[in-house]
């Protein structure tokens, strides 16, 4: 057995006393540099289109960061990096298990690392399906299709003349000033006052009124509902 590795075995299985300190300590660090992770990834998505997957963004950093706090505080502790920064770090270490103590550490920091990450597209990507249905809402209120309320199956077609269907519905509504906004109210509130009462689905139906034009009606059979639309 060479030298080194005589020396290997001798701490080998040895726990170094800063592991726990320096593990939470690495952790909390990363969790409160959630908006600087982001922001670099951000940035690097940009740049560089998704590239870069399974390199660390700031585990490194938050390291050499704690390292330092940790030193500070117990000079005892050996100063770890030097301008190459972890590489170096990782060079002045590898006799040791210490070696293996920080790859663990790194390793626990970087699938951390990835989760903030993936919580974060997570949400981006939920944001987005978000805007995407209120913008699609937006658009169909823009549009106003009602669908008639007999045929149950076309579109109405509504203008200031009249309201038809190609099922054969037709009122007209000259003077009435009625626009598909104010024709989906009337609905609407006709069927949540039905509502309030009865829950079968009420029917609809034109019939002629006197001066010889037509009412759009809804009724329902089970609770004796009958009211005027327009
Ligand atoms: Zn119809
Ligand atoms: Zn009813």
């Amino acid at each position: 057995m060479d030298d080194l590795h005589r020396h290997r075995s001798l701490y080998k299985g040895t726990t170094p006393p800063w592991k726990e300190t320096y593990r939470k300590r690495c952790v909390d660090r990363l969790k409160n540099s959630r908006s600087r992770l982001l922001e670099r990834y951000r940035q690097n998505a940009e740049s560089q289109q998704g590239c870069g997957s399974g390199a660390s963004i700031i585990v490194q950093e938050v390291m050499e960061e704690e390292w330092t706090a940790l030193q500070s505080e117990d000079r005892r502790l050996p100063s770890l990096w030097g301008p190459e920064g972890m590489a170096e770090m990782f060079g002045v270490m590898k006799e040791y298990d210490e070696l293996a103590v920080l790859e663990e550490i790194q390793q626990e920091l970087m699938s951390q690392e990835m989760s903030i990450i993936e919580e974060y597209e997570r949400n981006l990507q939920f944001e987005q399906q978000y805007i995407t249905s209120v913008v699609e809402g937006m658009e169909e209120m823009q549009e106003m299709h009602i669908i008639c309320p007999i045929c149950h199956m076309n579109n109405l077609t509504v203008n200031s003349h009249f309201i038809s269907c190609r099922c054969g519905m037709y009122i007209n509504t000259k003077n009435q000033n009625i626009t598909p906004d104010i024709l989906r109210h009337l609905l609407e509130s006709r069927v949540s006052e039905h509502m309030e009462d009865c829950l079968h689905n009420p029917v609809f139906s034109v019939a002629p009124n006197t001066d010889s034009s037509s009412n759009l009606m809804i009724s329902c059979k089970v609770c004796d509902y009958l009211s005027i639309v327009l």
